[in-house]
């Protein structure tokens, strides 16, 4: 095989190795915590926190029922024992009683908001638990198909980088090291040859250079400089 053929080859393989890479960092980019997880978790915890004040909320106002109500017994029992003889007394011991009543019931209309809030909360955070629970195992999924992804890439590039070497070192050091100056120089080192024209710059190449190129020497283009290979 000629030298041409063998840097030809070997810029095959580090093409695929690029590709590969570049497939690779995708995948490495993709692996990790996902944003929509993250955001419905935090909305989770933000309803959580709500219901958790709204269900105290509801403790306070059923203590301060219970407590009125006790009040409102107390009042009333004196209200009527017979034992307050005194009409002005009367009068203010009537007044309390209502005002207490009125007190409560207020109260009890707010505790039957606060029930109803304590509800739609508890509907919400069953709601966002749902979709987190959802999110979470497309994102399990997700990222299972990218590790495994990832793996055979390494596999694969693992194995590029073996054939790589191997035919290196089939080739003359000088050879290897001019074609990586001139792929990192040009971006392709290695060009074919079709039809006498140079698929690097387009150009019709000299019978000489062809005739050179067709012993398996490195030949490179006059125009482009690139390494020229005929098939
Ligand atoms: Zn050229």
């Amino acid at each position: 095989m000629g030298v041409a053929k063998q840097l030809y080859q070997l810029q095959e393989f580090d093409l695929e190795i690029e590709s590969s890479e570049r497939a690779l960092s995708r995948i490495v980019s993709q692996l990790g915590e996902s944003e929509a997880v993250v955001r419905v978790q935090n909305q989770l915890q933000l309803e959580e926190q709500r219901l958790e004040e709204l269900r105290h909320k509801q403790r306070s106002a059923e203590w301060e029922i219970d407590d009125l109500e006790t009040r409102v017994t107390a009042a009333e029992e004196t209200l009527f024992s017979g034992k307050v003889k005194n009409p002005k007394e009367l009068t203010n011991l009537q007044h309390e009683v209502e005002a207490l009543k009125a007190k409560r019931d207020h109260l009890e209309e707010k505790a039957l908001e606060i029930m109803d809030q304590v509800e739609q909360s508890e509907t919400s955070v069953a709601r966002i638990s749902n979709e987190l629970e959802t999110l979470k195992a497309e994102w399990q999924r997700q990222q299972k198909q990218l590790s495994d992804e990832m793996e055979r890439l390494k596999a694969v590039l693992s194995d590029l980088k073996q054939k790589w070497q191997l035919l290196s070192e089939e080739i003359e050091p000088q050879a290897v090291e001019f074609y990586q100056e001139l792929r990192k120089e040009k971006g392709t080192a290695v060009v074919r040859v079709e039809q006498g024209i140079c698929r690097g710059c387009r150009i019709s190449l000299p019978t000489t250079d062809l005739q050179r190129a067709r012993g398996g020497n490195v030949v490179q283009c006059s125009s482009c400089g690139r390494i020229l290979f005929l098939a």
